[in-house]
C-alpha cells in the first residue's frame, strides 16, 4: 500500500495485467484461502472461475483508506453479484465469509484442503466440461434499484470528509448505466482523483499508525506472554461492566467484585442488558448471549480473584481508595497475575507501589462505553515488566481493541491533551462564547462531537471530580479561574445529559442552549476579572482549542510519554472522535503548518497574556516549526526495554 504514496502512482499497469489475464484463452482459476482483500480480490474477479476454501474472508476495504477499488473492482463485482450487493461491499468495506460469497455468486464453489489441489481440480473440471470461458467483464449487471443508489448517495452526502463514498456511487451508476469500457474510464478517473487526496493520505497514515502502535521499541520478539484465561474486575460500575463484556465476548471467564449486593446486582444487570440489546439488533443469537453470560460470576469478596490471571480495578477515581484496593490486590492476586488499573488520570507508579509488586502492574485505560470504544491506552509504569506489557498488548487484539502505549503522566496521552482543550473551551465561554458556538466550530472540522456535548455526555461530575483530584495533588496552575466553570456546574448539580442540565439543557437527549449557563459564565468572568466580548470568531475558537492540544502532543513526544506522533493520532481518532480524514491532531498539524501554529501561539500569548505558560510552545514544536523536517524526524524510537 506504500506504493500509493508515490506521486507518480497509477493503477494502469496492474489493471492492464488483469485485462490480459481475463483475455487468456485457457481457463484461469483463482484458488482462494485466508484473507482475499482489495487488489487480491480484484485479481480473483479477473479470473474465469473462483473456488474458495471454507473459512476464507473476502472484501474490498479500499473505502476505509479513502479510496475506491481502483483495479476494476467497481465494474467487475456488480457483474457477478448484482449492483446492490456490490455497492454495499464497496461502500462498507466489510469482509464477508466464503459461504456468503458463494451464495451471492462472488465465488463459484467452496472446497477444503490445499488451494493448489482444489484449484487444479477446478481447472480440470472446466477443461473437461469444455464450456466457453466466463469472463466477468462480459456479463450483464443486475442493476441496483434507484432508491438503493439514491440512499447511498444521501449517505455519502452526509460524510463530506469521505469523498470516496460519492465516488463509489458514481462508479456503481456507471457499472449499470454504461458499457464496461466506459465504466472502466469512470473508475480510473475517480481513483486518480482520490489516491493523492489529503483525506486518503490521512486515512492511510492512520492505517499504518495503528499497526505501528503495537510495536514496542526494545521489546524482544520472543518475549514470554503470560496466559490470560480468567479475568477479575473490581468495581462493576459504568466502566467495570463495560470492560467485563469485552472479555465475555472473547470467551474469557470473568469475575466481578463489588462492595455490596445491590451494586453487584446493578453491574451484572448492566452486563446482561447490554449483551441482550445486541440480540434485538441481530448482532448475536440468544444462545450466544446465554453462553457468554455463563462465563461471568459476581462476588463480594476479593478472595474470588485469587485464581485470576489478570485483575483490573475500575473503582471510583479516588487516589486513596485506589491505593487501598491495589494494596489488597497485591496480597490476593496469585504470583504472576497481572494487576491493571483503569484510572483515567492518577499516578500508575504510585498505585503500582501500593501493590508491593510493581513489575506486575500496568494501566489499562479503557474508554467509555468500554465494550464499544476501540481504544485502549496501555500505561507502562517505571517498573512494569516487559512480559506484562507484551501480554496486555496481545490481549488487546484478542478483545478487539487498538492499544497505544503511554508513559506515566497526568491523563496519559488522551486526557492530558483533552485538559488543555477543555481549559480553552471554558475560558472562551467565560469570555463570551456560547457552548453551542464552540461545539459547532469544532464539529464543522468533522469532529464527532464538540467539547461541551462531550463532557455533558461523559458527566460534568466525572470531569469536575478529576479536576478537583488534580487540584488536591497540586497539579493545577495557581489560577482560580482555571476550569472554574466545570466546578461551578458540578456544585449546581448540572451533571450533564443524565440530569438534563450541564453546559446545555436537554429536551430528551437533544441539547438546547441555556441562558442560565451564560449567566453563570458572566458571573464567573466578573469574579475572576475576565473581560467579556460580544463576538468570538470561529477561527479563534478552533485555534484556541486545537493549537494548545497539538502543543501538548509535542510535549508528550518530547518527554517520551508517547513513542511516536502516530500513536497520538490513533488515541485522538479512536478515543476522542477526532476526524479520521484529517489523520489525527499531529498529522493535521503538519497540514496546517507547524510554523503557522507557532505564530498563532505567539499571537495568543501576546493578546491574551501568557499566564502560567498557557501559550508557551513546546521546544519540539518550536524546533520543527523553524526547520523543514516536519514531525517525521521528531518520531522517537526509544529503547525502552533493551535485552
Ligand atoms: P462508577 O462510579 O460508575 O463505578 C465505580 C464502581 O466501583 C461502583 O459500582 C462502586 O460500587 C465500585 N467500588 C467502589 N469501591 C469499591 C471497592 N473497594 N471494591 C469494589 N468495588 C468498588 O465509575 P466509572 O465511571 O465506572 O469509573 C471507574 C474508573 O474508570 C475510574 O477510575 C474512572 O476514572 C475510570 N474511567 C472512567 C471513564 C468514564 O467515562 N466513566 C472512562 C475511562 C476511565
Amino acid at each position: 500500500m506504500r506504493m500509493f504514496d508515490d506521486p507518480g502512482f497509477t493503477a494502469a499497469p496492474y489493471n492492464h495485467f488483469l485485462e490480459r489475464l481475463e483475455a487468456q484463452d485457457r481457463p484461469v482459476v483463482a484458488a482462494l484461502h485466508g484473507m482475499v482483500l482489495g487488489g487480491g480480490l480484484e485479481l480473483a474477479l479477473a479470473c474465469h472461475f473462483r473456488v474458495a476454501r471454507h473459512g476464507t474472508s473476502l472484501g474490498l476495504p479500499e473505502v476505509k483508506l479513502g479510496l475506491i477499488p481502483g483495479s476494476l473492482g467497481t465494474q467487475r463485482l456488480p457483474r457477478l453479484v448484482g449492483g446492490e450487493f456490490a455497492l454495499d461491499l464497496c461502500s462498507s468495506g466489510r469482509m464477508i465469509t466464503a459461504a456468503l460469497a458463494n451464495e451471492k455468486g462472488l465465488v463459484d464453489s467452496l472446497a477444503d484442503g490445499a488451494p493448489r489441489t482444489f484449484g487444479l481440480a477446478a481447472a480440470q473440471a472446466l477443461l473437461a466440461a469444455g464450456k466457453p470461458l466466463r469472463r466477468t467483464s462480459a456479463l450483464d449487471v443486475v442493476p441496483a434499484a434507484v432508491e438503493v443508489i439514491n440512499k447511498a448517495e444521501a449517505a455519502a452526502f452526509k460524510k463530506p470528509g469521505w469523498p470516496q463514498l460519492a465516488a463509489i456511487v458514481r462508479c456503481a451508476r456507471a457499472a449499470q448505466d454504461l458499457t464496461y469500457d466506459e465504466g472502466k474510464a469512470v473508475e480510473a478517473a475517480e481513483f486518480a482523483g482520490l489516491v493523492h487526496s489529503p483525506s486518503s493520505k490521512a486515512l492511510r497514515h492512520l492505517f499504518f499508525a495503528e499497526r505501528e502502535a503495537v510495536k514496542i521499541p526494545g521489546l524482544p520478539r520472543d518475549i514470554e506472554i503470560r496466559p490470560v484465561k480468567k479475568v477479575g474486575i473490581v468495581g462493576a460500575g459504568t466502566m467495570g461492566a463495560g470492560i467485563a463484556i469485552n472479555f465475555l465476548n472473547a470467551g474469557i471467564g470473568t469475575v466481578v467484585v463489588e462492595t455490596d449486593g445491590d451494586a453487584l446486582q446493578r453491574g451484572l444487570e448492566m452486563i446482561r442488558k447490554t449483551l441482550e440489546a445486541n440480540i434485538a439488533k441481530s448482532r448475536i443469537s440468544p444462545e450466544k448471549v446465554a453462553e457468554r453470560l455463563q462465563l461471568v460470576r459476581g462476588a463480594l469478596n476479593y478472595s474470588a480473584l485469587a485464581d485470576c490471571d489478570l485483575v483490573i480495578e475500575a473503582v471510583f477515581e479516588n487516589l486513596a481508595l485506589k491505593q487501598q484496593v491495589c494494596s489488597e490486590l497485591g496480597r490476593v492476586a496469585k504470583p504472576g497475575a497481572i494487576i491493571a488499573t483503569n484510572t483515567s488520570t492518577l499516578d500508575v507508579d504510585f498505585l503500582a507501589a501500593a501493590t508491593g509488586r510493581p513489575a506486575d502492574v500496568i494501566g489499562m485505560h479503557f474508554f467509555s462505553p468500554a465494550n464499544i470504544m476501540r481504544l485502549l491506552e496501555v500505561v507502562r509504569g517505571a517498573a512494569t515488566s516487559p512480559e506484562v506489557l507484551a501480554t496486555v498488548i496481545k490481549l488487546a487484539a484478542t478483545i478487539g481493541k487498538v492499544p497505544v502505549v503511554s508513559g506515566v503522566c497526568y491523563g496519559f496521552i488522551g486526557n492530558r491533551m483533552a485538559e488543555v482543550y477543555m481549559r480553552e473551551t471554558e475560558f472562551l465561554i467565560l469570555e463570551g462564547a456560547e457552548p453551542v458556538q464552540i461545539d459547532a466550530a469544532v464539529e464543522s472540522l468533522g469532529f464527532a462531537m464538540g467539547p461541551c456535548r462531550m463532557l455533558d455526555m461523559a458527566g460534568i461530575d466525572v470531569g469536575a471530580k478529576t479536576v478537583i483530584e488534580y487540584d488536591k495533588a497540586g497539579g493545577l496552575p495557581p489560577d482560580a479561574s482555571y476550569r472554574s466553570l466545570v466546578r461551578k456546574l458540578f456544585t449546581l448539580g448540572r451533571h450533564g445529559v443524565k440530569v438534563r442540565a450541564g453546559y446545555y439543557k436537554y429536551e430528551g437527549r437533544t441539547p438546547v442552549a441555556d441562558p442560565e449557563v451564560g449567566a453563570i459564565a458572566e458571573s464567573l468572568a466578573a469574579q475572576h476579572g475576565i473581560t467579556r466580548r460580544k463576538e468570538v470568531s470561529r477561527e479563534e475558537i478552533t485555534e484556541r482549542l486545537l493549537f494548545p492540544l497539538i502543543n501538548e502532543g509535542f510535549k508528550i513526544l518530547e518527554e517520551g510519554i508517547a513513542f511516536r506522533a502516530g500513536d497520538i493520532d490513533v488515541v485522538w481518532v479512536a478515543g476522542f472522535g477526532f476526524p479520521d480524514f484529517k489523520g489525527g491532531p499531529m498529522w493535521w498539524a503538519e497540514a496546517v503548518g507547524l510554523e503557522f501554529i507557532a505564530e498563532r501561539m505567539a499571537h495568543y500569548a501576546a493578546t491574551l497574556g501568557n499566564a502560567h505558560g498557557y501559550w508557551t510552545p513546546a521546544k519540539l514544536l518550536s524546533q520543527r516549526a523553524s526547520s523543514t523536517a516536519g514531525l517525521s524526524v521528531g518520531r522517537r524510537d526509544h529503547q525502552v526495554f533493551v535485552g
